[in-house]
């Protein structure tokens, strides 16, 4: 075995179904009684729940959560925490709610519990994406680490059944370039295979039946392995690629890293074949192939293949090229122009990967 090193992110983690009802108990072990609630506009029902829970003992609700933390909305929300007197965060959603919760956590040294609604795995991650005048800039620092973190199956029921295909496909890819990260390790491959053995199980059984709590719950799971390995190991061209074509093209989130997937494995193959090994190991009906798995995955969700799907042009596919490959990153293969635009009009096309 190669040397490695291991740094685990340290998070209390609740997880379970009826689990939210521990939040009274927990603040109450951090000495905290002052919380203020965060949500998105969409999820006031789920944050008025919560204050329900903590029997009305919180500072107020800030219900403006947006996709990719803008500042503005940051020091809107760092207003109503003064005005308030709040001495915790509590966040309620997916990846745009932690998104606030870590803006004001880290510009405040607050406590911040996180109670996930989605798979997107920031929860777990010491890291935070913000933007501002339409650039959007991500850092890392241990204090961005949420503290307390309760999953609740029960809050996921609700997501709709596409989206918790997308949603679970963007924490496959965590695992998926944890898998072939510089800096990974044997822990790392161990949570990282198991997180895509439970989504790719789980995330067919969603989409059949949205219901079905125990699927959810393989999801969950699932998405928590798939959030350490974004927060224990560094990523490469798929991220990148994500990160450029949401940022400059306003492209949704979970849906992009969805269609870009097998097309940035696909042109990191040649080069991790002990990863596509890993991958394919436990990708259902892949046959040794990890591509071949994936797209089989990615069918049975009934997803969109295409970037054009979500308004994105074709003549935008050189300037994508361009910006990809314009900062070096570490990535397992060498970023060539041309097979990276050929990745990207793939993707945009809606072709399957090669
Ligand atoms: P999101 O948080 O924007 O949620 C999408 C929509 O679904 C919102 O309207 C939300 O209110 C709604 N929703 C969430 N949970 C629901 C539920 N259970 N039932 C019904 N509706 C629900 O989407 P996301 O994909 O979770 O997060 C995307 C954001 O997170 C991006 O800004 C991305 O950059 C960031 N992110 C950051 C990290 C990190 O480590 N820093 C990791 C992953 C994602």
């Amino acid at each position: 075995m190669e040397n490695f090193i291991y740094q685990a992110n340290p998070s209390r983690v609740i997880f379970g179904s009826g689990t939210i009802q521990k939040l009274p108990e927990e603040l109450s072990r951090l000495g905290l009684s002052k919380p203020l609630l965060l949500c998105t506009p969409q999820q006031t029902s789920q944050a008025a729940d919560l204050e329900k829970i903590l029997g009305g003992k919180v500072a107020g609700t800030f219900s403006r959560a947006t996709m990719h933390t803008p500042v503005e909305v940051t020091e809107e929300a760092l207003e109503v925490l003064k005005s308030t007197g709040a001495d915790s965060l509590v966040a309620i959603g997916g990846g745009s709610t932690t998104g606030l919760g870590k803006a004001l956590s880290i510009r405040t040294g607050l406590y911040h519990i996180c109670i996930p609604t989605t798979y997107a795995g920031s929860e777990v991650t010491p890291i935070l994406g913000e933007t501002q005048a339409g650039l959007k800039k991500t850092r890392s620092d241990p204090k961005i680490l949420p503290g307390t973190v309760i999953y609740d199956v029960d809050l996921t029921m609700t997501l709709p059944a596409s989206l918790s295909a997308t949603s679970g496909v963007n924490a496959i890819a965590h695992s998926v370039e944890a898998l072939y990260a510089q800096n990974g390790n044997p822990i790392i491959n161990l949570l990282a295979q198991e997180g895509v053995r439970a989504l790719a199980a789980a995330l067919p059984a969603i989409v059949a039946d949205p219901s079905s709590r125990e699927a959810r719950s393989s999801a969950l799971y699932g998405a928590w392995l798939c959030g350490i390995c974004l927060g224990n190991a560094g990523m490469s061209l798929h991220h990148k690629l994500c990160h450029t074509l949401g940022g400059t093209f306003d492209l949704p989130h979970a849906e992009t890293h969805t269609v870009v997937l097998p097309h940035a494995l696909a042109y990191n193959a040649p080069k991790v074949p002990r990863a596509m090994k890993m991958l394919a190991d436990v990708l259902p009906g892949s046959d040794g192939d990890a591509i071949r798995g994936l797209n089989l995955l990615l069918d049975k969700l009934g997803v969109k293949r295409g970037l054009k799907d979500f308004g994105m042009k074709e003549a935008d596919v050189d300037r994508a090229a361009e910006l990809a490959t314009s900062n070096a990153y570490p990535n397992p293969r060498e970023l060539e122009q041309g097979p990276i635009r050929e990745l990207i009009r793939r993707a945009w096309a809606g072709e399957h990967a090669k």
